[in-house]
């Protein structure tokens, strides 16, 4: 049963506009907000606690800076309001973007919602997160399945599918170091704690969730930990609250490795940081791996102590940048193997050329040009641009009469200095009106600019190519091919 990917929905649910303050019905979809802040509410507590007050718990109404939850008697309202309101508020502003005021009703039939319920029943309890112990008898592969959803593991984020470029070379060594270095008890560890930063989606997670992989891989007696960092405090705190934080200590301390994910967060969690500085100590004294990622270096994050910061730079800072070209065509690559996909390598190009910044974002649009695959034959490319939402039109703007002479000039192998002369030869001239024909439909210069850019002065001879390229086109596949793959090359 598939939980909710919280991180994704975060990430990716469309943030309010804060400040606006007119609205007064937001087109907030409850249900999904609900589901959000219950598997908040199911992260930090036990399966018995959850069932006693949010089972039959549901947000009824978001409006005018209140959100409105029903549940189904005074008791639980009681404690509710006393125990989680705080909690609750936390959720919803971050699920919404608002802050709001907490409001709940009681409505003692109890609303039946079954289909949200099954959908999202629980997966494991928190308890059984980290200290899992194996039987004797249990095979191998049932250890190693167990002990990674035990660690909050993806088993899909290995170090085997993660492309290593010069944006992470440095990034993947430490990784390999850790892994090199986890059985290492006596001696100091080389790199502790590991600090990531990067801007998001250039693959943090997927490295770290790689180390812990393969950690338990190699011995899956091996006690991983990955949290988020709000994961990591809203169990400090109520450990705090129900004050066991004794139990929180201790089941920290017999990780072997701990990884904290979007570490940026503690910043707003001031009070806390306290407690996490010991909790760190407390695992580093211990000779316990600890790995961080942030979006950002220890020194921009705000609101810390500097005994913080410190310890987040204590060990091994290393940025993840942003792939270049040649690697984000190679992650695409085997994004397709993974997926067992096949998309022409010109789209796969097309994809890597466009989105620069986010390998996130790049296996998103690698997804909607697999799905129209799917649909029928191959997508054109003027359809993939499309999907990409790329903007043709100011590319297009962009483009010169130079890269339009370059170009030709590449695919019809005859030089710009042929193209620009007097030469009347068959495949001299042939280049030379598929340049006039370029820039005249598809850049839209002007009859005389065009001319010009060939050394020509009369603008009628301009007409005649143009005419002559789309007849031409018509009756020659192979000439039309080339035009196409000059128009790929010049604005793609
Ligand atoms: P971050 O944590 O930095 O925001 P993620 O680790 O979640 O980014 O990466 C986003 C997506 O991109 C994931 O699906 C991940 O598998 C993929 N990805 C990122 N970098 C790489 C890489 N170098 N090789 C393969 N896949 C990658
Ligand atoms: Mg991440």
């Amino acid at each position: 049963m598939d939980k909710i990917d919280f991180e994704k929905y975060i990430t990716e649910m469309p943030k309010p506009n804060m400040e606006s303050t007119t609205s007064t019905v937001e087109d907030f979809n409850t249900e999904d907000i609900w589901k959000i802040v219950s598997e908040n509410l199911k992260m930090i507590l036990d399966r018995v606690e959850y069932n006693s007050w949010f089972s039959d718990t549901y947000l009824e109404d978001i409006r005018n800076g209140v959100a409105t939850l029903s549940c189904s008697s005074e008791f639980k309202r009681g404690t509710i309001l006393r125990d989680y309101s705080k909690f609750l508020q936390s959720c919803l502003t971050r699920a919404t973007g608002q802050n709001l005021q907490l409001e709940i009703l009681i409505k003692s039939s109890g609303i039946k919602r079954k289909d949200t319920q099954d959908r999202y029943e629980f997966v494991s309890t928190p308890q059984q997160s980290s200290v899992t112990l194996f039987s004797g008898i249990e095979s191998d592969s049932k250890k190693y399945k167990q002990a990674l959803s035990s660690a909050r593991l993806n088993p899909k984020y290995t170090f085997d599918n993660f492309i290593v470029g010069p944006n992470s070379r440095l990034a993947e060594a430490v990784a390999q170091a850790v892994v090199h270095d986890i059985n290492n008890n006596n001696l100091t560890k080389s790199y502790n704690p590991v600090f990531y930063y990067g801007s998001t989606g250039v693959g943090k997670t997927h490295l770290m969730q790689a180390i812990g992989n393969e950690v338990i891989k190699k011995d899956p007696e091996k006690k991983v930990v990955y949290v988020s960092i709000e994961q990591f405090l809203n169990e400090m705190i109520e450990a705090i609250r129900t004050r066991k934080n004794e139990d929180f200590r201790s089941k920290y301390r017999e990780v072997d490795l701990l990884i904290i994910d979007d570490i940026q967060f503690v910043e707003d969690y001031p009070k806390t940081q306290e407690e996490l500085f010991h909790t760190f100590n407390t695992l580093y004294q211990a000779n316990k791996q600890i790995i961080l990622a942030s979006d950002r270096p220890p020194r921009e994050i705000k609101n810390i102590t500097d005994r913080l910061r410190s310890r987040f730079e204590g060990g091994m800072v290393a940025d993840i940048q942003i792939p270049d070209y040649e690697t984000r065509v190679a992650i695409l690559k085997q994004s397709l193997l993974d997926k067992n996909a096949t998309v022409p390598d010109m789209y796969l190009e097309l994809i890597a050329k466009n989105i620069e910044n986010s390998v996130r974002e790049l296996e998103g649009a690698l997804n909607k040009v697999i799905t129209l695959s799917k649909l029928g034959e191959v997508p054109t490319y003027e359809e993939v641009a499309r999907i990409l939402q790329l903007d043709i039109e100011s590319k297009r703007n962009k483009v010169t009469p130079l890269k339009v002479l370059d170009v030709t000039s590449s695919v019809f192998d005859i030089s710009v200095r042929y193209i620009k002369s007097k030469r009347r030869m068959a495949h001299i001239s042939l280049a030379r009106q598929v340049v006039m024909y370029i820039l005249r439909t598809d850049l839209e210069l002007p009859l005389e600019t065009v001319a010009k850019e060939v050394n020509r002065t009369d603008h009628t001879t301009v007409l005649h190519a143009c005419k002559q390229i789309e007849q031409k086109m018509k009756q020659d596949s192979r000439l039309a091919e080339k035009v196409e793959l000059c128009r790929k090359k010049i604005f793609f």
